[in-house]
């Protein structure tokens, strides 16, 4: 049976109304919807059952060390995957799982603010100060509008990190791949004091080629990205430090009590599913069919699969792009891809599409009736716009008919 999602959109992965021009088509969000058709293939080789006198405890992991409320096959599974993609490093790591990266984003946010505050013991507590928060521009909108809307007593938004220079402690979030335009960044403050939030929703190997497995102090990566299975709301942070981490697993307790179990079993089924697909793994070891879990495969595997949807992507809007002589579009780099084993292009998950005149970009898309982000929404000019290159099918093609609609 077909769910609608709210958005007129239907849980089978289809779009309504994608083929009436007077309709709206959007590209906005990142709604990871061009996934569908891979899922859809795997059938039910990858479903989670559950009985209703399972997972009912608040508990799920009772070797107290842990993070009490996540299933231990989660955390094995974040292991696994990573180590076959070779993207983070999570040995001797922290794995903490979140509703989606969103909530660990302010979790962490919290738990670095609070402990730079516990450690400057000033004689004069009262004068603690709010820890600025910056990310270099174009940055992801939600950021700015989750801190803004919360209003913290110990952190708040200063934007743009390239022209941030004040003393003292702060926090630098580092998108990379970057939402929106794709570039690949490192921290640009450098300053004493400065604490690092990695933003890796988008370093897999369908977007950017795998150079090296990422080391940071704090971690983040979601599988509405990775898999796209954003509806689960399931993220996690990888983090190295145990101070951190015990503050992020109390505030985690206090604020939801833990994440959602059935939400945990079905990311597990999953990112085991994508990695046994690679590397079968039992117990750390191959078994003696080389299998683990004895999991038919489909003849493509994931990261092939959505590797090629979006470089043909890519392909076809450049090529339209090209035609029609109204935008430009950022150029990206092949690299050798530690992944795939050979030199491949990055494939961002968003166009960022700058109008050549300087006129705003946002509003030229919707006479098109394509819904887009301006550029102001990432701390930028409005002759830039972000469009979302995982819609699915019907959606995609419709952008690129109405695109090829314009004249230079
Ligand atoms: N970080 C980045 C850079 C994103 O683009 C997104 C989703 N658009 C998120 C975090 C949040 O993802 P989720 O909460 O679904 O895990």
């Amino acid at each position: 049976s077909n769910h609608t999602n709210g958005n007129g959109v239907t849980t089978n992965g289809n779009c309504s109304g994608g083929g009436n021009n007077d309709v709206f088509i959007s590209v906005d969000r990142g709604d990871p919807k061009m996934y569908y058709t891979f899922w859809k293939n795997v059938d039910d080789k990858c479903t989670v059952t559950i009985k209703a006198s399972e997972l009912m405890s608040y508990f799920a992991d009772l070797d107290q060390g842990g993070v009490f409320y996540q299933l231990p096959e989660f955390s094995a599974a974040v292991h696994q995957v990573h180590r076959v993609v070779g993207n983070a490093v999570t040995e001797g790591r922290y794995i903490i799982g979140g509703t989606g990266s969103s909530q660990l984003f302010t979790v962490a946010l919290r738990a670095l603010a609070s402990t730079v505050n516990n450690t400057n013991t000033d004689n004069n507590l009262k004068k603690k100060r709010q820890i600025p928060v910056v990310c270099a521009e174009p940055f992801y909108s939600c950021y700015q509008e989750a801190l803004e809307e919360e209003k913290s007593e110990i952190y708040k938004w200063q934007g743009d990190a390239k022209t941030f220079d004040e003393e003292g402690p702060y926090v630098e979030v580092v998108t990379t791949p970057n939402n929106p335009d794709g570039s690949i960044r490192e921290p640009v403050v450098k300053k004493e004091g400065g604490l690092v939030i990695c933003d890796l929703a988008y370093y897999w190997p369908q977007y950017t080629p795998i150079t090296t497995p990422a080391d940071y102090d704090v971690m983040l990566f979601t599988l509405s990205k990775a898999t796209g299975h954003a509806g689960s709301r399931v993220g996690w942070a990888i983090v190295k430090d145990k101070e951190i981490a015990m503050r992020m697993i109390k505030l985690m307790s206090l604020i939801t009590i833990g994440t959602c179990h059935e939400g945990q079993l079905r990311a597990t089924k999953i990112l085991e599913f994508v990695a046994d697909s690679y590397a079968p793994l039992e117990n750390g070891k191959l078994n003696s069919n080389g299998n683990a879990h004895v999991v038919e495969q489909p003849s493509e595997k994931f990261f092939e699969f959505s590797h090629r949807v979006l470089a043909d992507r890519w392909k076809r809007l450049r090529a339209v792009v090209k035609r029609c002589g109204v935008f430009n579009l950022p150029e990206y780099s092949p690299e050798y891809c530690n992944f795939m084993n050979k030199n491949i292009h990055p494939n961002p998950a968003y166009a960022w599409m700058e109008l050549k005149n300087g006129e705003d970009a946002e509003k030229l898309m919707n006479e098109l009736k394509i819904q887009t982000r301006g550029g102001p929404r990432f701390g930028v000019s409005s002759k830039y716009t972000r469009v979302s290159m995982m819609e699915c099918d019907d959606t995609f093609n419709q952008l690129l008919d109405r695109l090829s609609t314009l004249e230079s």
